[in-house]
This record gives C-alpha cells, sequence and structure tokens, in this order.
C-alpha cells in the first residue's frame, strides 16, 4: 500500500516522499489507519519493520490537526525501554516535526534531571523517554499528564522484563485513560504480563499482528483431555508425564501456589521436578531456570512466568494443568516445545472452569480440536452448554446441563479466584522492584 492511499495529512506525505519513503510496510498499512481513528491499539511485527512510523505518523498528525486537551501538559507521551531506543524514536519524530512549530522532548535516565525540568517548562507536545526517569518528573512535579492524549508504549512487553511495571502504573494513573488513546508496540504479542499491562491499560484494544507465524506448531502434536477437578487432572499428569520417555517437561498452572504443590506432589513420585514462581526472588528464578536449563531437572512447574522466551530446546512435552485464559498464551506456551525442528507434544487438560478459554482457544487454532481419553481415567465431565442467552450454539454439550453447576462447584475446582492471580501477580504484585533492572542493567537499560 502506497503512503498516499492512507489517510494522511499532505504535510506527513510531504515529509515522507522527502525522505523516499512511498510504499508503508504491512504494520504501517494496517496500524495507522486505526491509530488515526483514535482506537487503542496493540501491534506486533518482526524487528525492523516500521513500527516507530506506525506510531508516530498518527501521533504527528494528530498533534498537527486536533485541538489540543492542555496546552502546557505534553499531548503525546512515547516510551520505550532503553535509553538508545528512546533517542532513536526521538530523532525520528524531530525529523517528522522538524517543519512545524513543535516541540518535543527527550527525557532519559542517567541524564542531568534538573536540565530535563527545564526542556519541560518549555511545554513539549512530545515527550520521548524511559519510564523511570518518567515517573521521577511526575513524583517531582515536573511533569503533568492530565492533557495526555496518546500514550505510546514502544516494545511495551521489554519493559516489562525489565522491570517497569510499576513506574508504568505510575504514568498510567497520571494520564486520564478516558480521554487519551493508548497504543501498543512489541516484537511479540503473547506475553501473559503483557496482557496484565494491557488489560489496565488500553480500552478495547484493535490487535494487530503481523509475521508472527505458527508454522512452527505443525511440529508440535496437541491433545485435549476432559478433567473433573483437580485431582483428576493429577492422575492425569502423572499418566502423561510417565506415558513415554520425555526428555524434560513444562506444566503450566494457573497460580503459584499450585506450582509448589504439584511440583511437591512430582517429587513424592521419584521425579526431578522444580517450582518456579513470581514469588521467588530474581536470583531464585535465575538458578531454577540454570538448573532446568542443564537437565538436572525434569519437570518445570510454573506460571506464565516462563510462558514467554525460553529457549530449551530438550522439553518434548508441555502439559496446559490448567488453561490459560487468553489463546495466544496458549499458543505461545506449547511453543516452548517443538523448536528449532524437533517434535514435540502439548497436552491440555479442560475442566469446568477451563471451558470459557477452551471455546476461545478452539476457535484461536481454527482447526479441528477433539478430546482425548485414558482408559481408566474419563472425565465425567462434558463440557459446558453455552449462557441460555449466547447466540452461537456449542458444538457439544451431550449429557446433562446439570453436569456445569455440580461439577464447577467442587473444592478443589480452580474457581474465578484461582485464575484471576494469573494475570496480574507474576508482574504486578511482587516485590521486586528494582531487582531486575539491575540484573540487565549492565546490558541495555538506562536507568
Ligand atoms: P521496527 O520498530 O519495526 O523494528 P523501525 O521503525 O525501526 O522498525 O524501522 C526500521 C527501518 O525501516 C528504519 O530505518 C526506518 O526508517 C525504515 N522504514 C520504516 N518505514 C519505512 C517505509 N515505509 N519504507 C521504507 N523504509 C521504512
Ligand atoms: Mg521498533
Amino acid at each position: 500500500m502506497q503512503f498516499s492511499d492512507l489517510p494522511l495529512d499532505h504535510r506527513l506525505g510531504k515529509a515522507l516522499e522527502i525522505k523516499g519513503f512511498t510504499e508503508a510496510t504491512e504494520i504501517q498499512a494496517q496500524a495507522i489507519p486505526y491509530a488515526l481513528m483514535g482506537k487503542d491499539l496493540i501491534a506486533s511485527s518482526k524487528t525492523g519493520s516500521g513500527k516507530t512510523l506506525a506510531f508516530l505518523l498518527p501521533a504527528v498528525q494528530r498533534v498537527l490537526t486536533k485541538q489540543p486537551l492542555s496546552r502546557k501538559d505534553p499531548r503525546v507521551l512515547i516510551l520505550a525501554p532503553t535509553r538508545e531506543l528512546a533517542k532513536q524514536v526521538f530523532f525520528q519524530l524531530k525529523w517528522l516535526i522538524a517543519k512545524h512549530q513543535l516541540k518535543a522532548a527527550l527525557i532519559l535516565g542517567g541524564e542531568n534531571f534538573n536540565d530535563q525540568v527545564k526542556a519541560l517548562r518549555h511545554y513539549p507536545q512530545f515527550v520521548v523517554g524511559t519510564a523511570g526517569r518518567i515517573a521521577d518528573h511526575l513524583a517531582g512535579k515536573s511533569l503533568y499528564l492530565n492533557g495526555l492524549e496518546m500514550l505510546i508504549m514502544d516494545e511495551a512487553d521489554r519493559m516489562l522484563d525489565l522491570g517497569f511495571t510499576e513506574q508504568l502504573k505510575q504514568i498510567n494513573a497520571a494520564a486520564d485513560h478516558r480521554k487519551r488513546q493508548s497504543m501498543m508496540f512489541s516484537a511479540t504479542l503473547d506475553n501473559a504480563a503483557l496482557h496484565y499491562l494491557t488489560q489496565s491499560m488500553l480500552k478495547a484494544p484493535h490487535r494487530i499482528s503481523i509475521g508472527i507465524s505458527s508454522a512452527e506448531h505443525k511440529d508440535i502434536q496437541q491433545r485435549f483431555f476432559l478433567a473433573d477437578n483437580v485431582t483428576h487432572k493429577e492422575r492425569l499428569l502423572a499418566h502423561m508425564i510417565n506415558e513415554k520417555d520425555h526428555r524434560q517437561v513444562i506444566v503450566f498452572t494457573a497460580t503459584r501456589a499450585d506450582t509448589e504443590r504439584l511440583s511437591s506432589l512430582l517429587k513424592e513420585q521419584g521425579l526431578y521436578s522444580i517450582a518456579l514462581s513470581g514469588d521467588l526472588s530474581q536470583g531464585q528464578r535465575n538458578n531454577i531456570m540454570s538448573e532446568f536449563g542443564r537437565g538436572q531437572q525434569h519437570i518445570l512447574v510454573t506460571t506464565d512466568i516462563a510462558s514467554r522466551g525460553l529457549d530449551l530446546l530438550n522439553v518434548s512435552l508441555v502439559v496446559n494443568f490448567d488453561l490459560p485464559k487468553l489463546a495466544d498464551e496458549y499458543v505461545h506456551r506449547v511453543g516452548r516445545t517443538g523448536r528449532a525442528g524437533n517434535k514435540g507434544e502439548a497436552v491440555s487438560f479442560v475442566g469446568p472452569k477451563d471451558w470459557a478459554s477452551y471455546l476461545s482457544i478452539k476457535s484461536f487454532l481454527q482447526q479441528e480440536v477433539s478430546f482425548n481419553e485414558i482408559e481408566g481415567l474419563e472425565a465425567k465431565f462434558k463440557g459446558l452448554r453455552p449462557p441460555k442467552k449466547a447466540k452461537a450454539p456449542v458444538k457439544k454439550a451431550p449429557g446433562k446441563a446439570a453436569n456445569n453447576s455440580k461439577a464447577g462447584s467442587g473444592a478443589n475446582n480452580q474457581g474465578p479466584d484461582r485464575v484471576k492471580p494469573m494475570q496480574g501477580t507474576e508482574v504486578g504484585d511482587r516485590p521486586m522492584k528494582r531487582k531486575p533492572r539491575q540484573v540487565i542493567q549492565d546490558d541495555d537499560n538506562e536507568e
């Protein structure tokens, strides 16, 4: 698609022309129209695919063409995980606004605070920076975000990796999110922590995902098993692990408490198992991952904390003890196996409380999904009927509808209160605000 086919202001078209950019990249072609409509956006595409202009063009267009909410507060705030990235974005922005009476400030950690205070007193319409220093200016009352119209988070998941969750929350709280538009861009979307952030910071975001192929999953055999309750799941788990000689296994649970409990249970069965959860310190987590990575442990029981980024070539089985709430998390979890041409297996247990997740995963996968059974471990639970007013008929709801309330009320079942922490606790509530930043500081963090 040509830039001229997009509803861009002629001034921006001109700037692109001068630069010799005529053809929009795919992410630009898809994201820009939504961004210009004022919709919240969560967009993902490979590195080097032009995400920066995909958010800068709509941001500049907004400032050029719309009345400001405030003449003092910045209208657009762009956050990036590292100084280098923030700088790069800032210079692209400078180039776009060069011919206009617009101001931009670059606010980075490690630089003189007072100089930044001075820069902010000139009321720039754009602020580009790193989350920690921006939060410092909010605390120091040298920056207010009441008039913010657009919040952009570049490589949002990376910011979470670096431990900026608290700062992002502070920034979110300082900028009225009923008035503002929010956009997240990242190379990866399937990050449990990012989903949490998305839910608290974005309003019904439109999702765009380009070039994230699920082709690798052709190497993964995926099976689903119905389960009555937690005890039943535990028996299924033991069966799966012993079914064949698996090199290494990852078991995903919905809650942190279950990681410890299940891991102990497996140890009692004579297996080398270890639990990883956000309750642990970063040091402990590093140790666990290195033990598992070296093959000293056979089974890793974890939450979605480990669903992203881990490249563990010996994992031949992934078990979803509980289904993740979001379907793309499922894809990412099972993506821990079947890597680099290896074959892998994924099994998922579907109890009454997993049913809604199961339905969304099923439609997300866009392939026929059927249930397997193991002799002697068959479930009484056969699936739930849709709520009365639901329009879409559920394919299979055999048996009695009474299954629903009966199976769902057992003390061992995962109620909503058990599923909920999965979204928030791994990042939001753990007492480790500065640690991960220190750990990664040497490499690429600026704070
Ligand atoms: P990403 O953020 O997706 O990693 P960038 O926004 O950094 O990618 O863009 C990568 C490079 O592509 C930059 O040098 C940018 O100037 C260039 N670029 C962006 N959009 C276009 C386009 N439509 N046509 C040609 N080059 C582009
Ligand atoms: Mg980028």
